[in-house]
């Protein structure tokens, strides 16, 4: 029996504090790497509960708990930003900006401040050290890289870190939490822009003229070609392409036109394919029909790696901490394991050993009808508390064991 399984009874002690939390973060969603309100509740509620909390990167919050014994350090991520979407949902918290919460980072937010009073109370018996990663900017893929460029895993050097995803709208019970298979989790997500350039002239005089739309045309066909021609069928592969422009008028052959698509894909070599096939087919089919592209790939982030051992270790400690009936295989959510979704969580799964959870926090049985990043979706706020213990558990048990 370990010495840590008070810690679930401790956090529902914390609901209503943690309820408190959630609903001034609800009200007050920023974006990106400007979160000026978010990052300064969180220092503030940080220091009250005696950490010294310390600026990483734009934006991010890092605190570190225990390092009193020595042992192993063990990374906690919540990521804290939210969605330009105007909320739809009515009530007594409703954001008050254009923004929303949609993607329930301030349910993330405030599961991992929880964690630091749950870890603070228990500082002298933690064997190893807890880092505490308050992120800006996961959904511009932009703020956990950040953070690791400001040395989030090092002094000391991180050995496993983890983070909880809240989920809506789906048909499992509030509160189960569900456990990756080892390896990859998400996709990674890549941007491109392909900006073809021909010669305008009079819609009656083609012959004259080199029309970039007609390029246009082509390429998009073209780039479907690399899933269906190119990769292997076992590997999935999404290229998108979500903005098509250029023209004005029915009787002008415009001088440019504008492709904008996403790429989605799950192995690293399967990754660098499509990138550098995006960027042949597009410049090939500009010269076919006499114009040129200009083609740009935008990084976006890899996939989360679930490692090995931390897998075993959240089947084994989660089970403990809220029993067998509460804890999902993925394969339930998504029947392959992996989420199409992007994380920029998969930065740190290039450095070090990482888990991804991911915990239902509304039934889509139960009226939570709608997904994240949808203006009304909503989540149920009952379990906080759990997800604060959990985040808190897996800490003190990983570095317990290891
Ligand atoms: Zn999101
Ligand atoms: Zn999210």
């Amino acid at each position: 029996m370990s010495k840590f399984t008070h810690i679930y009874d401790d956090a529902q002690l914390l609901q209503e504090e943690l309820v408190a939390h959630r609903r001034y973060l609800h009200q007050h969603p920023e974006l990106g790497l400007e979160l000026f309100l978010t990052s300064a509740y969180v220092k503030k509620k940080l220091t009250e509960m005696g950490y010294e909390a310390v600026d990483c990167g734009k934006s991010g919050v890092l605190a570190t708990v225990g390092g009193n014994s020595p042992g192993k350090v063990f990374l906690l991520r919540a990521d804290m930003d939210a969605l330009p979407v105007k909320e739809e949902v009515d009530g007594d918290y409703k954001s008050t900006n254009e923004n929303m919460h949609a993607c329930g980072h301030d349910f993330h937010t405030t599961m991992l401040l929880g964690a630091a009073k749950l870890l603070k109370e228990n500082e002298d018996k933690i064997p190893g050290t807890v880092k505490l990663m308050f992120q800006p900017a996961e959904e511009t893929l932009l703020g956990a890289k950040a953070m690791i460029d400001a040395g989030i895993l090092e002094n000391p050097r991180v050995d496993g870190a983890m983070m909880i995803h809240v989920m809506s709208g789906q048909p499992f019970k509030s509160g189960k939490v569900v456990v990756p298979l080892v390896g990859i989790s998400s996709a990674a997500s890549d941007w491109f822009e392909l900006h073809i350039k021909g010669r305008g002239g009079h819609g009656a005089s083609p012959n004259k003229a080199v029309d970039p739309l007609n390029i246009a045309a082509h390429t998009h066909l073209a780039l479907q070609e690399i899933n269906s021609r190119e990769v292997h069928s076992s590997e999935p592969l999404a290229l998108t392409i979500g903005v098509m422009e250029g023209g004005r008028v029915s009787n002008v052959i415009p001088d440019r036109a504008l492709l904008k698509g996403t790429i989605r894909t799950y192995e690293a070599s399967t990754r660098e394919f499509v990138k550098k096939r995006v960027l042949e087919i597009s410049q090939a089919m500009a010269q076919v029909f006499r114009g040129e592209t200009d083609a740009r790939i935008i990084e976006g982030c890899p996939s989360i790696i679930n490692d090995e051992d931390l897998v075993n270790s959240a089947n084994k400690y989660l089970v403990e901490l809220l029993g067998k009936e509460e804890v999902l295989p993925i394969t339930d959510v998504h029947p392959s394991g992996k989420s199409s979704g992007s994380e920029d969580f998969g930065f740190l799964s290039e450095v070090v050993p990482t888990l991804s959870l991911s915990l239902a926090a509304g039934n889509s049985l139960e009226g939570y009808d709608y997904p994240i990043h949808h203006p009304k979706v909503r989540f149920d706020e009952s379990v906080l508390c759990r997800g604060a213990a959990v985040y808190a558990y897996m800490a003190l048990r990983w570095l317990e064991e290891h």
